[in-house]
């Protein structure tokens, strides 16, 4: 096969493809190097005066399937050095991270993989120590999680007639109670703050500028003294309702008593 199919079917900008090492049994390992002869200085952002000094050898990172194949990428660490900033650094690629021996695009197939049944069982598929499945698994997990939350008050903050829901839900029902609060017309969990009384919420609105940055046009909860009476200092213009499952709720209680 030739090395431009190749190239097209790693789908790698930055790389271009050399040869092929070896195609053993399960195993394909590719050779590639930089298409760029030189990268930006960290520190002054330019590489008028940066050089290349060398490699320190070569890194093997582990890539999608080829073929069917475990496939390895094979690429120089390159060094670099700035004579503007008299400062040495290393070749930065963007599809592996820094000192990483699994490319970007294979730990999300094999998160997303882990995702959709087990990490045992990703971990069978890629040929993989599970820890290894269970630590990608990890690292996804927090970079999802940032983005999910920028997301969602970005989206609270934008939004016209925003609808705020806050409750209590119980870690420990009786015990610990800690409140949610929602964007209920994006239908998105927006924060948990700990606890449930007038002290914690003040708490938190204190320690939580974006969330005084909302405009909500109405704020739904249940009937609880502290809600109601810390709603109103945050969002005195926002309607304060109280949801239909906590008065449904006392409506019964009321009618059974008569
Ligand atoms: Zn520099």
């Amino acid at each position: 096969m030739q090395i431009q199919y190749i190239n097209e079917m790693l789908d790698i900008p930055e790389l271009q493809v050399r040869q092929i090492r070896s195609m053993v049994a399960d195993e394909l390992h590719i050779e590639a190097i930089p298409r760029s002869y030189k990268q930006c200085c960290p520190l002054c952002k330019s590489d008028q005066n940066v050089i290349r000094k060398g490699s320190n050898g070569m890194r093997m990172v582990r890539h999608l399937l080829v073929f069917a194949k475990k496939t390895f990428l094979h690429v120089p660490s390159i060094r670099l050095s700035c004579t503007t900033c008299e400062a040495g650094f290393g070749w930065f690629y963007e599809f592996v991270g820094p000192k990483q021996r699994y490319s970007w695009f294979f730990c999300f197939n094999t998160v997303e993989q882990a995702l959709g049944s087990t990490a045992a069982h990703s971990a069978r598929m890629q040929q993989l120590p599970a820890s290894t499945v269970q630590r990608m698994h990890n690292e996804a997990l927090l970079v999802e999680c940032e983005r999910i939350e920028k997301h969602v008050w970005t989206e609270a903050k934008e939004m016209s007639n925003l609808v705020l829901g806050v409750d209590d839900f119980a870690i420990q029902k009786g015990h610990t109670y800690n409140t949610g609060i929602h964007n209920l017309k994006g239908e998105t969990m927006l924060d948990l703050l700990p606890g449930q009384k007038l002290n914690d919420l003040r708490a938190y609105a204190n320690t939580h500028p974006d969330f005084l940055l909302l405009n909500p046009k109405a704020v739904v909860m249940d009937l609880a003294q502290a809600y109601h009476t810390w709603i109103s200092e945050c969002f005195p213009q926002a309607i304060r309702i109280a949801d239909r499952f906590h008065v449904h709720g006392y409506v019964i209680d009321s009618v059974q008593e008569v």
